[in-house]
Order: structure tokens, then C-alpha cells, then sequence
């Protein structure tokens, strides 16, 4: 029997932009992002809040959403959020790849995975733990550093993921003056990892 799949006529979207990907394995890129409106992840120190209740925000039909990618030259969309799981996203990815362009994803991991992906960032939080089924698929794993005993869980996800996916530590932004030492120290000590900053932010672009 096939399970039956929600099907997503429309997304919440809290806002969408052309800019440059400002973190981990593809920093420095320019990217159109969409960002889903709704997270049931609850991280003390998330700075998109306004992104929680999906109903906030209002909702786009697949096809304007490519239309609106296909008004720029872009060449990657980045799906995030919120949490983008939230949703059934088989036929925005459907549609984002037949538009010709690759699909990324930025995801806690919190909800099963859907839609055909590129790259998939998985950026697990401890407020909500990734489900153990998508872990498997994340091309880069980039966990934040909030205080010290983040490197433990950041290994714990190191541990569970693919051996060619790539391992990014990042600052949270507030708490970053005091974090990055540590983080400097312990990549040195541990060089599978890589320093991601959130370069958007330095550059002011959205
Ligand atoms: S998963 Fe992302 S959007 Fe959701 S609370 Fe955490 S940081 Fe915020």
C-alpha cells in the first residue's frame, strides 16, 4: 500500500530574497532563498522568531514562487526557514528543478524529509532532535556553538553522519565574541571541522 502523501498547493513564506549565501560549504555564492514560515523547534537563541507560526505569513503557489527565482539569474534556491520540514516540499522541489535550478535545503532535521535536494545542511538542535532517518542524507552538517557543551552534541552528530559530508561549526551570533575562541581552539585540536561564520551579517546583505 502506498502511503498517502499531503499534497502542498501552497507554502507559508515569510520572505524570499536574492543574496549570497552567507554560511558553510557553499559561503560567498549567490542564492535566491526562500524562507517557509513555521518551526515547532523552539532554539532559545533563534533569530527568525517571527518565522514560528506559519500562520503569520502568507502563502505562494509553487509555480509564482519559481517565477520569482527565474526573475534573477540565479542558479541555487535555498529552502529554510523556520523549518522547512515542516512541509511536503516534493512539488516545490519538482518544480524548482525542472525550472533548471539546484535545490538546497536548510533544515533541523525535526521532520521527515521530503522533496529532492542538491545539498541538504543539517543543522541539528538540541531543543528538537534530528530524526535518526534523515541524518544519513546530510551533505554538510553545521552545528552551532551556543556553549561549550555544544561540541559534545556536534560530535555526536559527526559520528552519525556520512564520511563525505562535511563538518561545519558555526557561532551563535550574539554569544560569538566568547564562543569562537573555543571554537578556534577546538578545530585546531580537531580538524575535521571548519569555521563557518555567518558572513551575510558582516557584509549586510539579508
Ligand atoms: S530551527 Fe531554526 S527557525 Fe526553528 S527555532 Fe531553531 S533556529 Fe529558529
Amino acid at each position: 500500500m502506498i502511503a498517502e502523501k499531503k499534497t502542498t498547493v501552497a507554502l507559508p513564506v515569510m520572505e524570499h530574497f536574492y543574496t549570497l549565501q552567507g554560511e558553510g560549504y557553499h559561503q560567498g555564492k549567490a542564492a535566491y532563498f526562500i524562507r517557509l514560515g513555521g518551526c515547532d523547534v523552539g532554539c532559545v537563541w533563534c533569530d527568525v522568531k517571527e518565522s514560528w507560526d506559519a500562520e503569520k505569513h502568507p502563502k505562494y503557489g509553487i509555480n509564482s514562487l519559481v517565477k520569482e527565482v527565474k526573475k534573477t539569474p540565479a542558479g541555487i534556491v535555498v529552502i529554510t526557514g523556520g523549518e522547512p520540514l515542516m512541509h511536503n516540499l516534493d512539488e516545490l522541489t519538482t518544480a524548482l528543478k525542472k525550472a533548471g535550478l539546484q535545490t538546497n535545503i536548510e533544515t533541523s532535521g525535526a521532520h521527515p524529509l521530503s522533496g529532492t535536494w542538491d545539498w541538504i545542511c543539517l543543522s541539528p538542535k538540541k531543543f528538537k532532535a534530528p530524526l535518526p532517518e534523515v541524518v544519513p542524507y546530510a551533505n554538510e552538517l553545521k552545528v552551532v556553538i551556543f556553549n561549550k557543551s555544544d561540541f559534545e552534541w556536534a560530535e555526536k552528530y559527526a559520528a552519525q553522519v556520512s564520511s563525505s559530508c562535511k563538518l561545519f561549526l558555526s557561532p551563535e551570533w550574539d554569544k560569538k565574541e566568547v564562543v569562537t575562541p573555543w571554537m578556534i581552539d577546538y578545530i585546531k585540536a580537531n580538524p575535521k571541522w571548519e569555521l563557518s561564520l555567518q558572513i551575510h551579517k558582516y557584509i549586510n546583505v539579508p
